[in-house]
């Protein structure tokens, strides 16, 4: 059988010599191409002080991390019905471009590069991402979903448009909606008990009281109870898990994603950063908008915990690794407990060695790359999250009482992205001012910040904060704040980056609280795009990795 096969192949190849060749080529070619792209994510190890738990905790985090595993195949699906069908196809090539394929597919959770506007990679398949994700059929319009709607029961169309549930088309092609629970039951369903055998094990009882509590929610679509003891962990373990952003449903920003992020809490660095916190009223009741619209009273003093990373899954794991994040986004637990911030220290460590410090080197001025370091690196980071707790959340239109996501919509993430970037600025100038953060952060925090938005404009602006990064990049420049010398390098104009900032501040936020959905396209269809002074530095950029790709000890 056998020498059978390789008669055949010693056949093909003597009639067709000269096409082998150039296929060849071709095949080196394309071997490169590929190798380039999965290169822009480094690998790094990334490791926490695990030796540091408790005999039960260490059982408990394997259990942990077990059902992490199992956020993987879900937002796989939620990505794209086509993925796990596609994904098994890939593995089964054993080629070098083959390898690579499966290799840069797993890196993007999808065959498009979200490093490259979510452009296809591989053939056969639609060329642009599929804005509704998995989440509704992939020919449904807008207008269909939204007459669809118009014909529910008042509990039927929040479950619709709710964070948890699926669109499906049944056999008449009418439009109906299944829970998650449903959905995603064989997934679930495991995740549900490893996460209670988790419980069993840990002596820590908040731990042991949200893992029993988000085990409940998998199989009810309730995640309400569970969120709120999520926001009271207080343990050695600190774990999210479960569906949370909704930045994979391009078309309603609806739909949440399923991750998980299993970490070690820092609590040295959590004590520090609280600090910052206890200003946020003060803030608040400072932001450069109309006095009605700031609120009186936010919510009581978030936690803020600065933890290392031990494992990720899901959307935690896929193209540019997360450095922090603000959750739950359930407005009405934002609006009864506020909300928590992670910050994943070891995480934002690596990126700023392997791929900021690498950036600044190509596009600003030798001076300039003096100022860019980790400490405000960190810090506006810090103040990026807790600008998600203020600011307009819940708003009132005329008479009528909604929130800024529903009404902004599929701008919403972009906005709101760039809200906590540019507020993050003007809060810490607030707090320099004040003699809370030392002055000597003055300088490098703006020029750090500018480093850090070619970094994320390299993601892509058709990602949220890749788009709201730009934005904020060509509005700063159209005011001066942001200049570029002869030989192509930029730097900030010191004299004119404060009153920028406070002015994008204005904005961005006196839209939020209008709900004012016009207004946020406009804004961003004008700045949120790349033009060609910053796509000339992205162009240097070749050579820098874009991201990160962590590898644990503990997979
Ligand atoms: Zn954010």
């Amino acid at each position: 059988m056998a020498i059978r096969l390789i008669t055949i192949a010693l056949a093909l190849v003597s009639l067709s010599n000269g096409y082998a060749l150039k296929s060849d080529a071709e095949k080196n070619k394309e071997i490169r191409n590929l190798k380039a792209k999965v290169a822009r994510l480094t690998p790094v190890e990334i490791s926490a002080p695990i030796s540091s738990l408790s005999d039960k905790d260490k059982q408990a985090i394997k259990k942990i991390i077990a059902a992490a595993k199992l956020m993987n195949p879900i937002y796989s699906r939620q990505v794209w019905s086509g993925n796990e069908w596609l994904r098994a196809q890939l593995a089964k090539d054993s080629s070098e471009q083959g390898l690579l394929k499966l290799k840069l597919f797993d890196q993007n959770r999808g065959p498009w590069d979200r490093m490259e506007s979510n452009k296809a990679f591989l053939n056969d398949v639609p060329k642009e991402k599929v804005p509704g994700g998995g989440y509704y059929p992939e020919d449904m319009t807008k207008a269909e979903f939204e007459s669809w709607l118009k014909g529910l029961s008042e509990p039927d169309k929040v479950k619709a448009q709710g964070f948890f549930s699926v669109i499906h088309r049944d056999q008449e092609k009418k439009l109906y909606s299944v829970n998650y629970s449903q959905e995603y039951k064989e997934f679930l369903k495991p995740a549900a008990e490893l996460l209670k055998e988790a419980a069993e094990l840990t002596d820590n009882s908040s731990l042991k009281r949200f893992l029993n509590l988000r085990a409940e929610a998998f199989l009810t679509d309730n995640y309400y109870e569970s969120d709120v003891a999520w926001m009271d962990l207080d343990a050695p373990v600190e774990v999210t898990i479960g569906p949370y952003e909704t930045y994979e449903d391009e078309l309603y920003g609806y739909k949440a994603a399923f991750e998980a992020f299993v970490t070690l809490t820092n609590v040295q660095e959590s004590q520090k950063l609280n600090k910052f916190s206890s200003y946020l009223q003060e803030l608040e009741n400072n932001l450069p908008i109309e006095e009605k619209f700031r609120n009186k009273k936010i919510g009581s003093m978030a936690p803020i915990r600065v933890v290392d990373e031990v494992y990720t899954s899901g959307e935690a794991r896929r193209g540019v690794a997360t450095a922090a994040f603000n959750l739950p986004n359930d407005e009405k637990v934002i609006k009864e407990k506020g909300s928590k911030r992670v910050m994943l220290k070891n995480v934002q460590q690596a990126k700023f060695d392997k791929v900021l410090s690498e950036i600044s080197k190509k596009v600003l001025s030798p001076k300039d790359q003096k100022e860019v370091q980790f400490e405000p690196f960190f810090t506006h980071i810090l103040m990026h999250e807790l600008m998600h707790g203020i600011g307009p959340h819940n708003i009132k239109l005329g008479e009528r009482e909604t929130n800024v996501r529903m009404e902004l919509k599929d701008q919403y993430s972009s906005i709101e992205e760039a809200k906590a970037d540019i507020t993050g600025l003007f809060a810490l100038q607030y707090l320099m001012d004040k003699g809370v953060i030392d002055k000597s952060m003055q300088r490098t925090m703006y020029t750090t910040f500018l480093a850090s938005s070619f970094r994320s404009v390299r993601f892509g602006i058709t990602e949220a904060h890749g788009r709201g990064v730009a934005m904020q990049f060509n509005f700063l420049m159209d005011e001066g704040a942001i200049t570029q010398n002869g030989q192509g390098k930029f730097s900030v104009n010191m004299a004119r980056i404060q009153p920028a900032v406070k002015k994008l501040t204005h904005e961005l936020l006196t839209l939020q609280a209008e709900g004012a959905y016009e207004k946020a396209k406009a804004m961003l269809t004008k700045y949120g795009v790349v033009r060609p002074a910053m796509q000339e530095a992205l162009n240097s950029l070749k050579d820098v990795p874009v991201d990160i790709d962590p590898i644990f000890s503990l997979e």
